[in-house]
């Protein structure tokens, strides 16, 4: 198949064609035919198998085939996203394959000014690209209006979950006309998924083109036995020894994250973290330097990572396993995006080992074990147990408390941490609380 045979209009197959995308993938196959039919989608696929351009290209068609008037265009579309890197990396996706289309689109997050965004809006968009926080934001300063919108799109929709947004989306559920049609992506479905499927999709067509929770085939993993205190010099000898040249390592948390940067800048191997206490233009530029090859290595939380796209990535380290096994498929599938090969090393010590058989069942496979010589375990070592925050109890500086305050900082609504500028200031107190339910989640921004 195609990408014309799915009767897409020669402006997207030019985009695509600059693209170099050669056919689509099996969730654009499937996807693109059924949105382009005016249908409800539940829709999940493993990580890097296409699912921006599975929903952004028949939006873009339907919007070609029902031409607006001639006046100030008004938002026809809107897409949410989790996180602000995703909205950005959303947001070129669409500027790119709507490239030969006349439609504007605008990118919505917080962490930067305001006043930009609502000028943008106020010049009259087509496609608004949001995280939740700034977009209820801009509707409560009365500069957006999403009384027309035609097209709604919930990326990542397991993760905005995770990050307790889902007071945010039943408030912009409110917002929207009952007439529109809705498509909602995961890469894992939960129970809760489910429940959010029920509530926003009417008569959906179910789309899934992997097993659950499968990791992705072409990323080869391997896991490293190692003691606690050795992973920082395993982590340094193996990028040494292959010269890896571009690197995504995990931890647990920021605090974890900007000492294992520092660290290896000690070595002469360049890195920065990402995470979510880290202002926008540090975590933009982090990733821009890192996606350019400026810097070896990126050391990031799972929550900072989300969903970004790195072309053609080739190693993933977990230095610390994820306490969500879910968060495995989705680190890993950082790497051997779009059909290429990629490899995930995971450095597991003694305090691991429940986490490793999570993962394992969860993905349903042994991965391969493989001691490194001279970094072989010393068996005398005892487990240690791994605080909610993430940290081992050894090594701990930060408290719980602080790291899941700074979690709310994650989508960078910081006028809202005072009740008095905030107009949600409900919507923000129900939000940690279900949080703090949330024991699964705290502390990994
Ligand atoms: P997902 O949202 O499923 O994790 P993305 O939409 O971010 O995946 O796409 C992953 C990568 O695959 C991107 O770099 C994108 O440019 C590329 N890609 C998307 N569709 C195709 C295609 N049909 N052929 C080749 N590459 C593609
Ligand atoms: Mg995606």
């Amino acid at each position: 198949m195609t990408f014309s045979d799915l009767g897409l209009c020669k402006e997207l197959l030019d985009a695509i064609k600059d693209q170099g995308y050669t056919k689509p993938s099996p969730i654009q196959e499937q996807a693109i035919p059924i949105i382009l039919e005016k249908k409800d989608v539940l829709a999940g696929a493993q990580t890097g198998t296409g699912k921006t351009a599975g929903f952004t290209l028949p939006i873009l068609q339907r919007l070609h085939d029902k031409k607006r008037g001639t006046g100030k265009p008004h938002v026809r579309a809107l897409i949410l996203t989790p996180t602000r890197e995703l909205a950005a990396q959303v947001g070129e996706n669409v500027k790119t394959y709507g490239k030969y289309l006349p439609f504007k689109s605008t990118i919505v997050f917080g962490g930067v000014g305001i006043n930009p965004q609502r000028a943008a809006i106020r010049k009259g968009v087509d496609i608004v690209i949001a995280t939740p926080g700034r977009l209820l934001d801009l509707i409560s300063q009365d500069s957006l209006d999403l009384g027309r919108v035609e097209f709604f799109v919930l990326d990542e929709a397991d993760r905005m979950l995770d990050m307790g947004f889902i007071h945010d989306i039943k408030k912009v559920l409110a917002l929207l006309p009952a007439h529109r049609q809705n498509l909602l992506f995961s890469a894992t479905f939960s129970d809760d998924i489910k429940k959010l499927a029920d509530k926003l999709l009417n008569n959906p067509e179910l789309i899934e083109v992997a097993r659950r929770n499968t990791s992705s085939e072409t990323v080869e993993q391997v896991v490293h036995h190692v003691d606690r205190e050795r992973k920082r010099d395993l982590l340094i000898h193996l990028i040494k020894k292959d010269n890896w040249k571009q690197v995504l390592v995990f931890t647990r948390t920021k605090h974890g994250a900007n000492r294992l940067s520092e660290q290896l800048n000690k070595f002469d191997i360049s890195s920065s973290a990402i995470h979510g206490n880290k202002s926008q233009g540090a975590r933009t530029k982090a990733l821009a330097d890192f996606k350019a090859g400026n810097i070896k290595v990126l050391v990031a939380t799972d929550i900072a990572a989300r969903g970004i796209d790195i072309d053609q990535l080739p190693h993933v380290v977990n230095f610390e396993l994820p306490n969500v096994a879910e968060d495995y498929v989705h680190r890993i599938g950082r790497t051997g995006r779009a059909g290429r090969e990629g490899e995930a090393v995971s450095l597991v010590c003694v305090d691991e080992h429940d986490y490793l058989k999570g993962i394992e069942k969860l993905i349903n496979k042994q991965i391969k074990k493989v001691i490194i010589e001279g970094f072989e375990v010393n068996p005398s070592i005892k487990a240690e147990p791994i605080t909610r925050s993430g940290q081992n109890r050894g090594n701990s500086s930060n408290n719980t408390n602080s790291s899941r305050n700074n979690r709310n900082k994650n989508d960078s609504r910081t006028s809202k941490n005072n009740p008095r500028n905030n107009p949600r200031a409900n919507t923000n107190s129900s939000r940690s609380n279900s949080r703090k339910t949330q024991g699964k989640s705290s502390g990994r921004a």
